[in-house]
């Protein structure tokens, strides 16, 4: 154990090739691509509206509004898919590329988003929405996915997200950046290439505010990962496990047994379990639903200030309870922040071993 915590990375940071688009935003490629990004169509093309936020007087807890948001692309047909590569007027006119990374079109947070003007007769605390909201493209293959895609570009993923988290940690007034992915149509997904976001904030949204009480208090995550009962999937460094405290039927996490507080403070052997996980639990379930499973994947790591103590780690929440049921999010969960479960986490974990995953 001793000299596990010594261990310090191994492998160069991942960096990328960044390119200026004419409306502002930024294009950054990681690994190979070919081909030279130029987007005539998007000169002059710069949106003037900005997000804010306002206090929440009953729940104490910050709401972002962004009203150009409504207009955003809406499932497009496959062939006018704009994370393609050479789609017309697409956002990647490259021939192809490994991980591409880039502001949001209808960024919810922003990075110049001004102090709101006060609302006359309203007396709670408003906001700027200060901040940035990136999409992360996995492949140029429109149907490529967590579960599909190569060991080599799972390992580059989770090394970008590493990147990201250490640039946009950079903006001086952010505070959290956190990766994370929907999938499936029941999670809210408009575009099916396979792609993530990320999003840097100013402040600490409510459950991480939570969380980092807790890991300051001192909770151990990564004893969860010496908890044979609820380990799905085990490897040298990280397993991914059933929490003993799931709100979700079959949640899933990916904990590394050493603490890092961010993906970029993996080792290169590291990486890779990390990334054999990330398709071992696409794949279980998958396979355990026999369909396409929809969930929130969840990359958190430290927030700033908190890089002691709070652990990189990553949460999927499957909107799964059967084949043919969701879990829906309801009137309990809604109305009284209070999750009820009907499978025990051991249950889960057990049933979740089971299956057998070819990856
Ligand atoms: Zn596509």
């Amino acid at each position: 154990m001793a000299d596990l915590e010594q261990r310090t990375p191994d492998i160069l940071p991942e960096r990328p090739v960044t390119f200026g688009m004419p409306d502002g935003r930024e294009l950054h490629l990681y690994g190979p691509f070919q081909g030279t990004p130029s987007w005539p169509w998007l000169e002059g093309n710069t949106d003037g509206s900005f997000s804010h936020r306002r206090w929440h007087a009953l729940r104490r807890e910050w709401v972002v509004y962004s009203a150009h948001r409504q207009t955003r692309t809406y499932k497009p047909p496959a062939n006018d898919c704009p994370f393609c590569p050479m789609a017309p007027e697409g956002e990647l006119p490259l021939q192809e590329f490994s991980i591409a990374v880039f502001d949001n079109k209808f960024s919810a947070l922003q990075k110049d988003a001004p102090t709101p003007q006060p609302i006359p007769g309203l007396d709670i605390p408003l906001a700027s929405a200060v901040g940035n909201c990136e999409v992360i493209v996995y492949s140029s293959d429109h149907n490529a996915s967590m579960a599909s895609l190569p060991l080599e570009r799972r390992e580059r993923l989770v090394r970008v997200w590493g990147d990201r988290i250490r640039a946009l940690m950079a903006i001086p007034d952010v505070q959290v950046v956190m990766p994370f992915e929907n999938r499936g149509e029941e999670a809210g997904v408009t575009l099916h290439h396979p792609h993530g976001q990320i999003y840097a904030f100013s402040y600490q949204p409510p459950i991480i505010e939570k969380m980092a009480q807790s890991f300051r208090e001192g909770y151990d995550l990564s004893k969860l990962t010496r908890l044979p009962q609820y380990v799905v999937a085990d490897t040298a460094t990280a397993a991914a496990l059933v929490p003993p405290f799931t709100r979700f039927p079959y949640e899933m996490w990916i904990v590394p047994k050493r603490f890092c507080a961010t993906p970029a403070e993996l080792t290169a052997a590291e990486v890779t379990d990390v990334a054999e996980l990330l398709a071992h639990v696409a794949n279980t379930y998958d396979a355990f639903f026999g369909r396409i499973c929809p969930y929130v994947m969840i990359v958190y790591a430290a927030p700033k200030g908190l890089e002691d103590v709070f652990p990189f780690h990553i949460q999927f929440q499957p909107l799964l309870r059967s084949p043919t049921k969701m879990k829906f999010v309801a009137g309990v969960e809604v109305g009284a922040g209070s999750f009820l479960v009907d499978i025990l986490p051991e249950t889960a974990a057990q049933n979740l071993r089971n299956v057998e995953v070819t990856s």
